[in-house]
């Protein structure tokens, strides 16, 4: 192996590393950008006896539990979707209705009077994975 050779080695070394990390931002930025495109997406609405409690990014896990004046309500998101986990309501039917993440769809937890709608961009349900 010559010298010239020997500095190409050395300059591809150096390539690479670049192209690492230029690769590795490129990842982030994209993964940055693909959490705030799912926040911006679809929202869980929380209304109890109709009016708007509060509304939360599915695009963002968290859990909030809600102390209505009949009774304690759970709501989770995880994984884009959202659920009641807990409620101490007679019937349990929030609980058992399960994950929901299609705008539209609703929970609704009838002894309590809250509901929790998934609303958003309906156009995100077409993704090619
Ligand atoms: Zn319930």
């Amino acid at each position: 192996m010559d010298k010239t050779k020997a500095a190409a080695v050395l300059k591809s070394g150096v390539f690479w590393a670049v192209l690492f990390a230029v690769a590795a931002a490129l990842c982030a930025g994209y993964l940055i950008y693909k959490k705030t495109h799912q926040q911006t997406g679809r929202f869980a609405v929380i209304n109890v006896k109709g009016e708007t409690l509060t509304t939360l990014p599915l695009g963002e896990d968290t859990e909030y539990t809600f102390f209505t004046e009949r009774g304690v309500n759970t709501v989770m998101i995880k994984d884009g979707k959202v659920s009641v986990s807990y409620s101490d309501c007679k019937n349990q039917i929030c609980v058992d209705t399960g994950s929901i993440s299609h705008v539209g769809e609703s929970i609704i937890c009838a002894p309590h009077r809250l509901t929790v709608t998934v609303t958003g961009e309906t156009d995100t349900d077409v993704v090619v994975v």
